[in-house]
């Protein structure tokens, strides 16, 4: 415990709260620049168990923000790098790494954690997240960094939830992501650090924040809003999670980070980096990755079949990837 003494001596949290970090099991989705700095507050604070998902491997342009991550990461899976930096850190804290895309057919990952943190970068995937959330009643603490401007809440069953602040999901392109606007290194950190006190505060029993937080570290802005629970809210009052259940086609996806494609097929392969492995002998096999190059354009296939495509546009990835793996 000498290694959380200046956690026992805080009158916040002292010997109960440090011991109830120890038995709590957290979840975050998405280890990018909110994800890995939450990651490695939470393992530095000492919870039980951390489950880190992620879809995506490290980028040289994530190195200004992703705090996990160094240059000799770059081309290696997030969720498994990040597994070997936290372990680092401390080995007494269980971390569960898979690398796989948050989608209605991995949403079971997030069963039974106490609080879910959220590490994304697009709305589908959070309105998902409120969904298991509102249903099972598991609290989540949302974040969001775009340029200088951060934003965080925390929404706890059965009080307000993310739809009564977002309804329905904007037109595709109208709102600003990093690929667009950038965004600033030290600012996911901070959001997360916000973020991590919240989900350290729900599993210790003390009383999360109650509004909805924008912060511009640059212009010096801090300001607060009162999370208002919609009458008509589809979600939280209303019991629809039409986000669990969406129709099981392939999804094709542009990442919001690095001009890549993410490609999940609607059907499960299993075993399928030895068979490309076998097939094209000009690909190579890493972190159980199948990783090859056409023309300039990569292709990293990972064992279930789900593949992100580097330098194509979407039309492109697709065909690529038909032609490879053959669905
Ligand atoms: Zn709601």
């Amino acid at each position: 415990m000498d290694r959380y003494a200046r956690h026992l001596s805080l009158l916040e949290l002292g010997p109960r709260g440090q011991s109830a970090l120890a038995g709590s099991s957290m979840a975050i989705v998405g280890c990018g620049g909110l994800g890995a700095a939450t990651a490695m507050y939470l393992t530095r604070a000492g919870v039980g168990s951390l489950t880190i998902i992620d879809r995506d491997v490290v980028d040289e342009h994530n190195l200004h923000r992703q705090i996990l991550f160094s240059e000799k990461d770059v081309g290696r899976p997030k969720a498994v790098v990040a597994k070997e930096c936290l372990e680092a850190i401390d080995g007494g804290v269980r971390i569960v790494p898979y690398q796989r895309s948050l989608d209605p057919s991995s949403i079971h990952l997030l069963k039974g954690v106490d609080v879910i943190v959220d590490g994304t970068d697009n709305l589908t995937t959070r309105f998902l997240l409120n969904d298991h959330s509102v249903k099972h009643k598991i609290p989540w603490v949302y974040g969001g960094a775009v340029a200088t401007e951060g934003m965080s809440a925390t929404f706890v069953p059965p009080g307000p939830c993310f739809r009564c602040l977002f309804p329905s999901m904007p037109p595709p392109g109208s709102l600003q992501t990093c690929e667009s606007a950038g965004v600033l290194g030290p600012l996911p950190p901070l959001v997360a650090a916000i973020q991590a006190t919240e989900a350290m505060k729900l599993v210790t029993g003390a009383t999360p924040r109650k509004t909805l937080l924008y912060i511009d570290p640059w212009q010096g802005v801090w300001r607060e809003a009162e999370l208002e629970k919609q009458r008509d809210c589809p979600c939280c009052v209303g019991g629809e999670y039409p986000y669990l259940d969406l129709d099981k086609k392939d999804m094709v996806t542009k990442l919001c980070d690095g001009g890549k494609v993410q490609i999940v097929p609607s059907k499960k392969a299993k075993g399928l980096v030895r068979a490309l492995e076998k097939r094209y002998p000009q690909g190579a096999v890493r972190d159980d990755m199948f990783v090859l190059s056409v023309n300039g354009i990569e292709l990293v296939i990972f064992d279930d079949g789900r593949a992100l495509v580097m330098g194509a546009g979407e039309e492109e990835a697709k065909n690529i990837y038909s032609r490879f793996i053959g669905w």
